[in-house]
């Protein structure tokens, strides 16, 4: 019996994708008794739901997940199910390692960041309020009336929570991690000079926090725009990043385009007992059933499964095969070759096959 793990292939190159993840994992020998469920597209054919209660139930039974990418419509429709995921299941601390590989298309090199990102509250709590509705033009009047600054009548209304709970927990989350890891600084990433009441807290929670830490890990703090800049010019000064959800999924976006792109960043999503692991990129639907796109992102989400199994070893030996690969540039899908068009590129299937041969 190998560990219980629920496995969600996702939709459009999510099935591929993970496959691929599959077969290296495998490869390693760690023994894994997938319980392959599934959610979006696939799971709304079949109980007319992108999300079921069975697949949560799986997650929560099996304490460790990893998925593909699942695709929202935008602007109309179903809520995100990674959102919902994570919400459910209370995922609070998305963790994104951006490591520089060798051979990978980069702007900088060495860059070497973990990026802890709030995954429950913020403008992605999913409390919106659509225009026009009895309920938006009810919160316009009310605020209206509370504000000294007025909000037009055509507007619709995103609300963006912020609270000292979530905000502490995930900074502890970076701390802690920061002592088991070995990595020395953290910087907490908001716009508090602007957003002074939410922000404010977050920033506020940050300090209080690092003060127990003081001596043990660095701290200081950045505004998320000119965070932006710094990351491009001197990623290699920072080394963990705490950030409020929104600002997090953009800035660990940016992150991965200095580390090679979307098709080789890896994310986790961790709650007090339930881990769930996924690549950053989304469902690249124009890709999908092609065999084209890059495995690298869901292979690595795998070590760090693997990692978080505490299969130290396995992991290793599949982080060091990726390495290989990606360093030998021989074996990798289009969009790690110079030339996109480059005819010398394989497949996805066969970039895990290569990797496996290096396991
Ligand atoms: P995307 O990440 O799917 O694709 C953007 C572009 O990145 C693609 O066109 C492709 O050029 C490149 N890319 C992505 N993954 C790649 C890979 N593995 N190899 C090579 N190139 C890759 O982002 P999008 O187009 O904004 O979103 C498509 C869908 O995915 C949307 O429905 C969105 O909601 C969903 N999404 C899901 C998740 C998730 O499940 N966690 C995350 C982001 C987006």
């Amino acid at each position: 019996m190998g560990y219980k793990v629920t496995l969600l292939p996702g939709d459009g190159i999510g099935p591929e994708v993970t496959r691929a993840m599959r077969t290296c994992v495998e490869a390693t020998g760690v023994a894994i008794d997938w319980e392959v469920q599934q959610a979006g597209e696939f799971s709304i054919q079949k109980s007319g739901k992108p999300l079921t209660d069975e697949v949560i139930e799986s997650i929560r039974r099996n304490k460790t997940a990893i998925k593909g990418p699942i695709s929202t419509p935008i602007g109309k429709g179903f809520r995100s199910v990674n959102v919902q995921l994570r919400q459910a299941l209370d995922l609070y601390a998305c963790v994104r390692p951006c490591v520089y590989y060798e051979g990978t298309k980069t702007p900088v090199k060495n860059v070497d960041l973990v990026i802890f990102r709030e995954n429950t509250e913020d403008l992605y709590a999913g409390i919106e309020f659509e225009k026009g509705t009895p309920q938006c033009d009810q919160l316009l009047d009310k605020i209206n009336s509370l504000s000294a600054k007025k909000i037009r009548e055509d507007s619709a209304i995103s609300i963006k929570p912020i609270s000292v709970t979530a905000s502490k927990r995930i900074v502890r989350a970076a701390f802690a991690y920061a002592l088991k890891n070995g990595r020395k600084k953290i910087t907490a990433v908001h716009k508090a000079n602007i957003m002074k009441f939410t922000d404010g807290i977050f920033l506020k929670c940050a300090q209080e926090v690092a003060r127990e830490y003081q001596g043990k890990v660095e701290f200081n703090d950045c505004i998320v725009d000119n965070m932006c800049m710094q990351l491009v010019q001197h990623a290699h000064l920072y080394d963990m990043l705490v950030l409020p959800n929104l600002y997090g999924d953009i800035v660990s976006d940016l992150c991965a385009g200095l580390t090679g792109g979307l098709g080789i960043a890896p994310g986790a999503n961790y709650g007090d007992k339930i881990a769930l692991f996924e690549p950053v990129h989304g469902s690249a639907p124009k890709y999908a059933g092609q065999n084209k796109v890059n495995p690298t992102a869901c292979i690595l989400s795998g070590v760090l499964m693997l990692k978080h199994l505490g299969e130290t070893n396995a992991a290793n030996r599949l982080d060091n095969a990726v390495r290989k690969v990606l360093k030998e540039g021989k074996n990798v899908t289009y969009d790690l070759k110079d030339d996109r068009n480059d005819p010398t590129a394989v497949g996805t299937r066969q970039m895990a096959e290569a990797i496996c041969r290096e396991i």
